[in-house]
């Protein structure tokens, strides 16, 4: 099993390596926007899932050829499931300097043990959608254990307890979350809550769920202005979604090549690729013109054009 996964640029992080601490597709919700597809297992009980020591020494195979501006723990599932991610933060921390981000739901920080475990982290990712419980309920269909009341309380005490950042993402969907009495409720508890930073995102790939709608650029514009100076949209752009992975990819693969030559098997590694797929990805950058061979000790390298 492989997880480790990236790089993969981000518009909040920069180039980030991210961490799968999840199986597919287990959650605390089944957000109608999920992006991984319908969740199987809806659970909120937390459990150590995979062996830190092999996730631990996978990442560090990658950071000796990439150092990427933050590892994150993401992925397939909510990351806070896994119960020992405060060992997982702590073991990160001893083989890099690099920031640590989670992104999480944030719908298990009402229980302080929950709270605590994230605390090592530099950067922690919440999404809150609305003030609603019954709006919360139709976004999310949440775990029937899980109350927009006591998830809201969680944010607050995190904001209290811990000394990091704290990105708010604000997801909003067409005709669910996006009027004024919605957006009235979220920043009177975004208020409250007081993130760093209030980052609004919307569907930009195939949702779990047809009805999941997105707002366009002009939309979000105004929502941002209403939110006000610490809000900013995190929303991909349409070109990047025309392109697809291929672009993205290319552009992770520029990005390292700026900073570090690279052969075509680092690519092969780092994207999970056969070396052939890889030769052929870095052969047509270099037709065009964008990167160029250098030759060093008997092995081709890579580096911008
Ligand atoms: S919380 Fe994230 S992983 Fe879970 S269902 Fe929602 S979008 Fe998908």
């Amino acid at each position: 099993m492989s997880f480790v996964f990236g790089p993969v640029p981000s518009r909040r992080l920069g180039l980030s390596l991210g961490v799968d601490l999840i199986p597919a597709k287990t959650c605390t919700y089944d957000c109608l926007y999920c992006q991984v597809g319908r969740t199987t297992q809806k659970t909120v009980h937390t459990n150590a899932f995979v062996p830190i020591q092999e996730v631990i020494d996978e990442l560090k195979k990658r950071l000796e050829i990439f150092t990427p501006d933050a590892v994150t723990l993401s992925g397939s599932g909510e990351p806070t499931l896994y119960s020992k991610i405060d060992q997982v933060i702590a073991a990160i921390k001893r083989i890099t300097d690099t920031r640590i981000a989670i992104l999480t739901n944030g719908s298990l920080f009402g229980q302080g043990v929950v709270r605590r475990r994230v605390a090592g982290a530099d950067i922690i990712m919440p999404t809150l959608t609305t003030a609603f419980e019954e709006t919360f309920k139709t976004i999310h269909r949440s775990h029937p254990e899980l109350h927009l009341k006591s998830i809201i309380e969680g944010l607050k005490r995190l904001r209290q307890m811990y000394n990091g950042q704290i990105f708010l993402e604000v997801f909003l969907l067409a005709q669910i979350n996006d009027s004024q009495e919605e957006l009235d409720g979220l920043k009177e508890v975004i208020n409250e809550i007081s993130p760093d930073k209030i980052q609004l995102n919307t569907v930009v790939r195939p949702p779990a769920d047809q009805s999941a709608i997105s707002l366009d650029m002009e939309r979000l514009k105004e929502i941002r202005d209403f939110f006000g100076e610490k809000a900013e949209i995190i929303a991909e752009t349409p070109l990047r979604r025309r392109w697809g992975q291929y672009d993205t990819m290319v552009e992770s693969i520029l990005a390292m090549a700026k900073r570090r030559p690279l052969r075509a098997s680092d690519i092969a590694t780092l994207f999970n690729m056969p070396l052939q797929e890889a030769e052929g990805v870095v052969k047509g950058l270099e037709i065009k013109g964008t990167l160029r061979q250098l030759e060093h000790l008997g092995e081709i390298y890579y580096m911008l054009g």
